[in-house]
């Protein structure tokens, strides 16, 4: 095919659009990455004669599932369940599960795409896969969740296994979950592999994969203020979230001298200008993973500002750190963070910013971490959790801590090398398109037309 024939940009998000009508979250991840890759690969035959990105783009395969289970009242419920495995071409199908009321076929393929891009930027040999159910764990029993978590892996056994795929957390899957998960797996199949990663430390768990998502973040956050002549030392953060990555994304922003200023949940956000000191983010630890309660027991407790419904995003602050869900900072959103004097985003959530949001940061020139390079810190210690249970040792927290360092530096600078524009700004989203895509993308021309 001469390089005139080739499909241009927008004919290939129309077909995108008409084969995979009203996803609109998946639609936007692969325009998030096409818009990049096309410009790329203009000059690059082979990619278009192969249809990379058209395959990269259709999932290996989606399986969806019914998941019954009984309440603790007797009552059947069901819900739908779901596995998409995107691509396998650089290793296993690696990625989370989500429980969450609003899972759906859309997202689930959106953040398996994702995914696939995430891994090859971590160095590792992990594919793109994720998963999940719209089940809601909030205000259910523990033998609820055990029950669900049962039944689910009752049909997902069949599809995921140590050199297959391997699943982790993501939202509304946490060590628990994780646990109940790997007991029905290893009870169904017989096995003690590591097909789960996430793991609780006395069951084959690697050191440090609660922290390293918002650690990482934090990291890629540095690295990109050390390229452009600042430190985390004495900056304000804004920080969306409260669970997981969020809490260890203040962690790390503490021990490095910033301060965060804001937390939040789907309830509203906390504004602490004393910011969130490491007794404060104990209570909030606590409240959040010990107590389940909301973000406002926060304020209560500590004096400050509740603002219910609301995202933390008005705050004037140096540097904003999403960690809660996708979409969460609209296009208005990020214009009045610009406004405001915000000079970096680092994503630790999933597509937090919407697309124009993103256009309007790099435009801005504020630095910008998407999601994939930034929160890749937490996959990239369970792709080491795979390694330690296939050699059956564990590593010491000492030698992970210095590995996730090294790996987020690593991402920074891949990111770097492909996004440097002329004027010394760094695009770190066309950066993390390219070099996620240039590993996934050789692979599978060395496979044929598989
Ligand atoms: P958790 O379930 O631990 O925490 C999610 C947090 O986000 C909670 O505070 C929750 O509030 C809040 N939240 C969820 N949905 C909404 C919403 N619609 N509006 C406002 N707040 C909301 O999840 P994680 O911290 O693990 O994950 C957060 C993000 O990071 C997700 O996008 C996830 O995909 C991504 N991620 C996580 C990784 C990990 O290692 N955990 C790895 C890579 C990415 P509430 O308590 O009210 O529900």
């Amino acid at each position: 095919m001469a390089v005139s024939d080739h499909v241009n940009l927008e004919e290939f998000m129309n077909g995108l659009r008409r084969r995979n009508p009203g996803e609109t979250e998946f639609h936007q991840a692969v325009y998030e990455v096409a818009a990049n890759v096309f410009d790329f690969i203009a000059d690059k035959e082979i990619y278009h004669e192969q249809q990379i990105l058209r395959r990269i783009a259709e999932p290996d395969r989606i399986i969806s599932f019914r998941v019954c289970w009984e309440d603790d009242n007797g009552n059947i419920r069901v819900n739908r369940g779901y596995r998409v495995q995107n691509n396998n071409s650089i290793g296993p199908y690696k990625g989370g599960l989500r429980f969450h009321p609003s899972v759906n076929q859309s997202i689930l393929k959106f953040l398996a795409f994702e995914q696939t891009f995430k891994n090859s930027l971590t160095g590792l040999p992990m594919g793109g896969g994720k998963g999940g159910a719209d089940f809601n764990p909030k205000g259910k029993s523990n033998n609820e969740i055990m029950r669900f978590c049962q039944s689910f892996m009752t049909e997902l056994h069949r599809h995921v296994g140590e050199d297959t795929d391997v699943p982790a957390g993501d939202i509304g899957v946490g060590a628990r979950e994780i646990g109940y998960l790997f007991g029905q797996w290893k009870r169904l199949t017989n096995k003690f592999t590591g097909t789960l990663t996430g793991k609780g430390r006395e069951y084959g768990g690697s050191p440090i994969r609660t922290e390293a998502t918002g650690y990482g973040t934090v990291y890629m956050l540095q690295d990109m203020l050390k390229k452009a002549g600042h430190d985390v030392e004495g900056k304000s953060c804004l920080v969306s979230g409260s669970g997981n990555v969020a809490t260890y994304a203040i962690e790390k922003v503490n021990q490095l001298g910033g301060k965060a200023v804001t937390a939040s949940d789907s309830s509203g956000f906390i504004y602490d200008p004393h910011g969130i000191d490491d007794e404060r983010l104990a209570y909030l630890m606590d409240l959040k993973n010990n107590r389940r309660g909301r973000i406002e027991e926060y304020a209560n407790e500590w004096g400050c500002e509740f603002h219910a419904g609301k995202r933390p995003w008005g705050v004037k602050a140096d540097v904003a750190l999403p960690c809660a869900t996708q979409n969460e900072i609209s296009q208005k959103e990020a214009q009045t963070l610009i406004a405001n004097g915000c000079m970096a985003v680092s994503e630790g959530a999933n597509m937090p910013t919407e697309q124009e949001g993103i256009h309007d940061f790099t435009k801005a020139r504020v630095l910008f971490a998407p999601s994939k390079a930034a929160n890749a810190g937490g996959v990239a210690i369970s792709g080491l959790e795979m390694s330690q249970n296939s050699a059956r040792i564990t590593w010491k927290e000492e030698e992970l801590q210095a590995l996730l360092r090294n790996i987020m530096g690593d991402i920074h600078e891949r990111c770097a090398e492909y996004g440097q524009t002329k004027e010394g700004y760094v695009d770190y989203v066309k950066g993390a398109n390219i070099a996620g895509f240039i590993k996934v993308a050789d692979a599978m021309i060395a496979y044929g037309v598989v």
